[in-house]
């Protein structure tokens, strides 16, 4: 049966030349006969047919209806056509979170014997997935510099068909160059795909830069209220609605309808949201560099950061809203502990970036990012705790990095919680 496609069900009458705000707040589906002006949620796991004539037209691909929600509900809909509106593309498939959104580019792309280039900064579930499970079923993966544009050439094989990338990448904020990716894609036949998890299209739009797909987990920004797992890849109609849409159906890692409907109502306030919260992520780094108790602070927004001009080309002038800093060591007693093989120098380390986490009483204390309160991390023991000490070295996260995905909450509340910490280290 033929799934409701986005050229044949009815679009909303809306400008052509509407900007990315209007489009984060009307792009969808026409409202039904009820004429409800806010989103409906279609909580229902199948469609009804009038009659088994019907039933047979729609299942021998005759005609176009909703049919059941593994492959297609109104509500995921509306927010698969707002996403893709926000990216410029030509059509977004929702699943149900950003490694659900990769697991099915991958599935979709891939058959044994091709290769992949990707990163080595991107997501550790990213790498994790296309060594290990990917590997399994004989594709091959070269991780590569994420901003040595040279490691990427050089790793182009005969069969590589996919170049992954993420920018700017976590918790060191490297930016890598979109533009000059999708070059090397182009020129082998190959396909660049980009998580714009960090920037989301509010700041960074990758196709405008020459990327073929982008990859979102929704459970970031664009929900943006820490309230549900989501994700999406937006891309070119022929391969979303192609091979993407055949391996949903079969594999079914499909977006429930009530996590769509909360991130298509997050989407409405994405643009202002992001703006706020990089407004108060470049005054928290701009703060942090001025501190005693900080060595060192990775942000795209200040001009201390290596890539800072191609940020602030890719990024429509913004940093983001994530900062990562470096405490100094702490002197005196040691009196933290942590695994096996750290040295006493990292320990130091690791005692001050606790002690300065451990004095917040604002921020709370998670991994995740990409919601209104203002989330610290210490990566080396939590999203980066599975590395042995020489490969977390080697990435360059020490035992004395903070993450800071900054929420909106006053930026003076912001620094006062963090100097607490930060004004009482011993270094
Ligand atoms: C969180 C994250 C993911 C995975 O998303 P989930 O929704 O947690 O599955 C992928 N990429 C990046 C950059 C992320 O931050």
């Amino acid at each position: 049966m033929t799934s409701p496609d986005k050229k044949t069900l009815p679009r909303k009458d809306l400008p052509v030349d509407a900007r990315i705000e209007t489009l984060a707040v009307r792009e969808g589906l026409p409202a039904t006969q009820w004429g409800e002006n806010s989103e409906a949620l279609f909580l229902t796991s199948s469609f009804n047919h009038p009659d088994a004539a019907t039933a047979a037209a729609r299942f021998a691909n005759e005609e176009e209806a909703f049919v059941y929600s593994r492959f297609t509900n109104p509500t995921t809909m509306m927010f698969e056509r707002r996403l893709a509106a926000l990216e410029g593309t030509e059509a977004a498939i929702a699943t149900a979170s950003g490694m659900s959104a990769i697991l099915l580019l991958l599935m979709g792309l891939l058959k044994s014997g091709d290769h992949v280039v990707c990163s080595q900064s991107v997501f550790g579930s990213t790498i994790s997935l296309l060594q290990n499970q990917f590997g399994k079923f004989g594709v091959q993966a070269t991780f590569v510099s994420q901003t040595d544009v040279q490691q990427w050439r050089d790793a182009m094989q005969p069969n590589t068909k996919l170049l992954f990338a993420e920018t700017p990448s976590n918790p060191l904020t490297e930016v890598c160059d979109i533009r000059a990716l999708a070059d090397i894609a182009h020129a082998a036949g190959a396909l660049l795909a980009v998580d714009n998890c960090f920037c989301t299209p509010a700041l960074q739009q990758p196709v405008k830069l020459g990327a073929d797909l982008i990859v979102h987990s929704g459970t970031k920004y664009l929900d943006g209220q820490g309230r549900v797992l989501a994700g999406a890849v937006c891309g070119p109609d022929a391969i979303i609605n192609g091979p993407l849409m055949n391996t949903l159906r079969g594999a079914g890692m499909s977006l429930s309808p009530f996590n769509a409907w909360v991130v298509l109502k997050g989407l409405e306030t994405l643009s202002i949201r992001m703006a706020a919260q990089s407004a108060n992520a470049l005054k928290l780094a701009q703060w942090l560099e001025q501190q005693p108790g900080v060595d060192k602070v990775y942000y795209p927004g200040l001009p201390s950061h290596p890539q800072h001009a191609l940020a602030m080309a890719q990024q429509n002038g913004s940093g983001g809203a994530v900062v990562s800093f470096t405490t100094k060591s702490a002197t005196g007693p040691v009196t933290v502990t942590g695994p096996a093989g750290l040295d006493e120098a990292s320990l130091r380390l690791r005692q001050s970036a606790f002690h300065a986490i451990d004095q917040t009483r604002l921020c709370s204390i998670t991994s995740n990012l990409g919601d209104t309160k203002t989330l610290i991390t210490h990566p080396a023991s939590t999203s980066h705790g599975r590395l042995s000490e020489a490969q977390r070295l080697a990435a360059g996260i020490t035992q004395g990095m903070i993450r800071v995905a900054v929420g909106l909450e006053h930026i003076d509340d912001l620094t006062a919680d963090l100097a607490r910490g930060l004004d009482t280290l011993n270094v």
